[in-house]
């Protein structure tokens, strides 16, 4: 049985920076990070725009970034929490300078700020439009100089092991549940083990994969939420899916391209299919409104003329300006086919970010104990009804901070539990047929875009209900029966996170932020 002291599920941003401080704090301890594809496939490779810090004196101030965030969340993000992670921004953004991460820097020689919707100054840190792959590279660079780091690829987290799993009465740490680390399949040999821990991090990210169009890669299927939902963690905030305004339009591609905001921080406008800029019809800032408020816009625009995309115009940019700050982008819409220094970019709205998640404190503890949650999975305050651009990096490196600290003070105090049950996968055979696994992920998918997207209204969400809960007991059938693969691990844990969705977008009585019941507006 393989036993780590700490055990960090999920290689993004999150997971790997709790895991250098962790494994540095601690020489002694064994510190096991396990993920579910290639060590570097995570939402964090992917993310293009940068990181939100406050720096520059002269022209920015916590105040406004914490005004900014505050904003964004149409008044439901947390200030308290708001307060912290902006002002220890700066100290963590130095923290992963100092493991060999670089950003781009202007003439002067310092970093380089980027503006994007939403910030009324430009604080965004970035490294060409591909600051995402620069982190997450820089941060496997530096767990491969931990000795006591295991990163275990192609390792899958099934569920998380509780109380709930023992057939005898254990001495509990505390009142309630407590977390004993995870059964995980060994991707390669399909082989489950229980790998037992003093204490697990969910690192997971979020859960764009449940929409017919997002950004997000494919390992992004809401497992960690999902395994703390099922362990009885307490998970919130789930309606507030962010929509990305501007994906790059193909059908049938997955994931959509991102086309950053960072390009209408940088100027450039959009267009309907006719040539009309219709941002200033919806609000004041035209295209440097906020995301929820751009996406919503394009939403209604496709709706009221009939059209697949609009059009993100970039076209009259200085190109060498452009291919200095965009290279990815550019050489990306070429292989595509358009050529963005004479032709514009067909562009839709895409899910992009999951607001809400496992409800964790001030230092990243879920409701269960030994039990952390950081990152995209987790539900923290920061975001209110909405992300501000730019703020989810910055937020998993804080609490992935938090967690550290809180972990700091007890590793050596937590027991490890020996008489931990193995994986009971007795009666399972192997399913004859693979299209009950993809066709209802297809059919999840399609429900969840139609009713549960940019706008939603009580019909919808009702129909959505009812078709979920037929997938949930076709599946849960399934699993029951079958011999355990991903697929069918991912299919189960979308089913949930589409529940927590829709149920949770039926209990929200008041649009908000990212938030549109039609039936709702006054
Ligand atoms: P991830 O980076 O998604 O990592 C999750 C990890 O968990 C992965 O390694 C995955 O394989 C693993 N995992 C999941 N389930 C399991 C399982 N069952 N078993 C084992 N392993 C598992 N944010 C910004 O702040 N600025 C930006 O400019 C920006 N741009 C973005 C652009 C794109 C295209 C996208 C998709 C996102 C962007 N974001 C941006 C959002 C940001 O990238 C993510 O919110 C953030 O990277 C999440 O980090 P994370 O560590 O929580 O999760």
């Amino acid at each position: 049985m393989p036993k780590t002291d700490v055990l960090i599920i999920g290689s993004g941003i999150a997971g790997l920076s709790f895991a250098i401080k962790t494994a540095k704090r601690f020489p002694q301890q064994n510190i096991t990070v396990i993920t579910k594809a290639d060590d570097s496939e995570s939402n964090t490779k992917y993310a293009q725009g940068g990181i939100a810090v406050v720096l520059d004196e002269l022209t920015d101030s916590f105040e406004k970034h914490i005004e900014d965030t505050m904003r964004a969340g149409d008044g439901l993000s947390n200030r308290e929490v708001v307060e912290m992670v902006v002002k220890e921004g700066p100290d963590r953004l130095e923290e992963i300078m100092q493991w060999g991460i670089e950003f781009d820097q202007d003439a002067s020689g310092n970093l380089a700020l980027g503006r994007e919707g939403g910030h009324t100054v430009n604080r965004i840190i970035h490294f060409k439009d591909i600051t995402g792959w620069q982190i997450e590279q820089g941060l496997l660079r530096a767990v491969a100089q931990q000795p006591n780091i295991t990163l275990l690829s192609h390792h899958f987290s099934i569920d998380l092991i509780t109380e709930h799993h023992f057939s005898h009465k254990i001495s509990q740490p505390e009142p309630g549940i407590a977390c004993y680390g995870a059964y995980v399949m060994d991707q390669r040999t399909a082989r489950v083990e229980k790998y037992v821990s003093k204490v697990t991090l969910l690192a997971t990210g979020g859960a764009g994969q449940i929409y017919r169009t997002t950004t997000n890669p494919i390992i992004a299927t809401g497992d960690g939420i999902a395994m703390a939902y099922r362990a009885m963690a307490k998970v919130k905030d789930m309606e507030f899916v962010q929509f990305h305004p501007t994906a790059f339009y193909a059908q049938d591609e997955n994931p959509s391209f991102l086309i950053t905001e960072a390009t209408r921080g940088h100027g450039a406008y959009l267009r309907t299919k006719d040539g009309e800029r219709f941002m200033f019809k919806y609000d004041d800032r035209g295209e440097m409104a906020s995301r929820d408020i751009v996406a919503k816009a394009i939403d209604h625009e496709l709706i009221t003329r009939g059209d697949e995309f609009v059009y993100l115009d970039c076209t009259h940019f200085s190109m060498d300006d452009f291919m200095t700050h965009f290279p990815n982008i550019y050489e990306k819409c070429l292989a595509k086919g358009i050529d963005i220094t004479r032709q514009m970019i067909p562009v839709v709205p895409a899910a992009h970010y999951l607001c809400g998640g496992i409800e964790v404190d001030l230092f990243g503890r879920t409701s269960i104990t030994n039990l952390y949650a950081c990152g995209e999975c987790s539900c923290t305050g920061l975001h209110g009804a909405n992300r501000l651009a730019s703020n989810s990096l910055l937020e998993a490196l804080v609490y992935a901070h938090r967690c550290f600290l809180d972990v700091s003070e007890k590793l050596d105090e937590i027991p490890m539990h020996e008489s931990i049950p193995e994986w009971n996968a007795e009666g399972t055979i192997v399913p004859r047929e693979q299209i009950l696994i993809t066709h209802t992920r297809k059919e999840l998918r399609d429900l969840m875009s139609d009713y549960v997207a940019i706008v939603r209204s009580n019909v919808r969400l009702e129909r959505a209900r009812k078709r979920l809960d037929i997938l949930y007991h076709e599946t849960e059938l399934l699993y029951e029966k079958a011999v355990l693969s991903p697929q069918l691990c991912e299919l189960r844990n979308l089913i949930t996170i589409g529940f927590l969705i829709t149920k949770q977008s039926q209990e929200r009585k008041e649009n908000r932020g990212g938030f549109y019941n039609m039936d709702l507006e006054a």
